[in-house]
């Protein structure tokens, strides 16, 4: 037995020759592997497998799931994340069977119901973001952040504007905001924030030039924050010739209310695995569509999902494209279930998201302020920073504090980022939580505060509740076990 407490591996409940499968018997000639595969690539020895029943299997990994947090399990307020309900409706629509069972290579002319879903679904977020085309191709956030940038350098590109190297990013972008721009080949200049958390205009207009092919933020940013001044910041770049992109990962705090396209926007992502309740987390799949203004149309990945007099189909004449940037026409499945949601809520439906998640942020902000450092004291948008710093002089860190929320059964907040706020927890308790549930996080998060000052052991040490208690995150990230290792 192995010190995970009570489960054992599914190694360890290997018996030899035991099967959870039966195949009828072999009614092909056999293949000789050889004759298919080139000899390096073929096993010499049996892969290590485990040998359990199909019962066993069954209950080992429903055992497993039940150790598992997710939305459907418990609160899960994950700041620059949303981790919102998924609606189960969304499923039942997923799983039609006419939408389930298409086959990517079928003819269009066979599968022009999930065509006409797919373009009204385009529509749509037309409509919410104030764009004028949306691609539905890329799988995820960054994989838009990535498409939406390919797309501004092949723009500066045929205007001959080479010498545009440069995407400004401000010090509290997400992470993938300067991964996507160098992946995309551009250099990553950062913008500072101000005392009030919002982008510190003198030094953006220093750092906007000629050298300058686009700007990325995120509006309300990533501390929660609606910056203000959105318009003059356009101006600052579109008058040096750049073009702004919008990080729209996370527009729950803006649906139906505001849209990129209005602040001056040229290009967004949306993630329709947070905002537009696609299951999240685990590793895909998900959705992330890519809206432009007019001129960048001729730039969006091809094909291009069209409606003529006959029909939708797949446009691929259309030389400008930067390509192919996902096989097929992106994730389907997540597209129905964020058509789903969008259908079922409505416009009134998405408003009322969006000011149920700013009322539940702010609510729970003023709460917890009295007992938490409030580094940025103002109405925040649909998340919020607390910072840890008064718990750190007790020697109670932030990293404490949410191993801690742990024994209360809460997914923990995502914590130390923004990078600019220091022991920072980053807060996003979302619309679809009750009243109640937010004032249990918030007795929670007030217990633990007492706790950092009456008996920091606990908090310290914990969690106590879990079945493995504080891990060596970096030791467990760095090496990770691949694979039972027999003793
Ligand atoms: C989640 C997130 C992303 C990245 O999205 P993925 O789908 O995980 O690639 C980008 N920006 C912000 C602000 C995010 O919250």
């Amino acid at each position: 037995m192995n010190n995970h407490q009570d489960q054992p591996l599914i190694f360890e409940l290997t018996r030899p020759g035991r099967v959870g499968y039966s195949l009828p018997e072999m009614d092909v000639p056999e293949l000789n592997l050889d004759d298919v595969i080139p000899a390096d690539y073929i096993r010499t020895e049996e892969p290590e497998l485990p040998e359990v029943s199909e019962l066993d299997i069954m209950r080992h990994y429903t055992a497993l799931s039940r150790r598992n947090h997710g939305v459907d399990s418990g609160f899960y307020p994950l700041g620059s994340c949303t981790m919102k309900y998924n609606p189960k409706i969304n499923e039942n629509v997923a799983r039609i069977p006419g939408f389930a069972h298409i086959h990517p290579l079928q003819d269009e002319s066979t599968v022009q119901g999930a065509l006409g879903l797919m373009y009204d679904l385009q529509e749509h977020l037309k409509e919410i973001t104030g764009m004028d085309e949306v691609t539905l191709q890329p799988a995820a956030g960054a994989h838009g952040e990535w498409t939406g940038l390919m797309m501004i350098r092949a723009f500066h590109e045929s205007n001959n504007d080479t010498a545009r190297t440069k995407v400004i990013v401000p010090d509290s972008a997400h992470g993938t905001n300067p991964a996507s721009a160098t992946v995309a080949g551009f250099e990553t200049i950062t913008v500072k924030s101000d005392e009030n958390g919002l982008v510190d205009l003198e030094d953006l207009r220093s750092v906007v030039g000629p050298d300058t092919a686009a700007l990325m933020l995120t509006n309300p940013n990533t501390l929660g924050l609606f910056e203000a001044h959105i318009l003059e910041m356009a101006k600052i770049v579109h008058d040096a010739g750049g073009k702004l992109y919008y990080d729209g990962a996370n527009l729950n705090a803006v649906l139906s209310k505001a849209r990129p396209g209005d602040m001056g926007f040229d290009v967004v992502h949306l993630n329709l695995h947070k905002t537009f309740t696609g299951p999240h987390g685990g590793g895909g799949p998900g959705s992330g569509p890519v809206g432009v203004k007019a001129d960048l149309i001729p730039y969006l990945p091809k094909p291009v999902l069209v409606k003529r007099e006959d029909g939708y189909r797949f446009e691929y004449d259309r030389p400008q494209a930067i390509g192919r940037v996902k096989p097929f026409y992106g994730n389907f499945g997540i597209n129905v279930r964020a058509y789903t949601y969008i259908r079922t809520m409505g416009p009134d439906g998405l408003k009322a998201v969006t000011e149920y998640a700013v009322l539940n942020a702010n609510y729970m902000m003023r709460q917890l302020a009295p007992h938490f450092d409030l580094p940025f004291n103002q109405h925040c948008k649909h998340e919020f920073v607390l910072s840890g710093k008064r718990q750190k002089k007790l020697g109670v860190r932030t990293l404490d504090i949410a191993k801690r929320l742990l024994d209360f059964g809460y997914h923990p907040p995502t914590i130390y980022f923004p990078l600019n706020v220091e022991e920072c927890i980053m807060i996003e308790p979302t619309e679809t939580e009750s009243k109640e549930t937010l004032d249990e996080f918030i007795a929670a998060m007030i217990q633990i505060a007492k706790e950092a000052e009456e008996n920091p052991e606990i908090v310290q040490e914990a969690p106590h509740s879990t079945v493995i208690k504080r891990l060596d995150e970096t030791l467990a990230a760095r090496k990770p076990v691949l694979r039972f290792q027999k003793q």
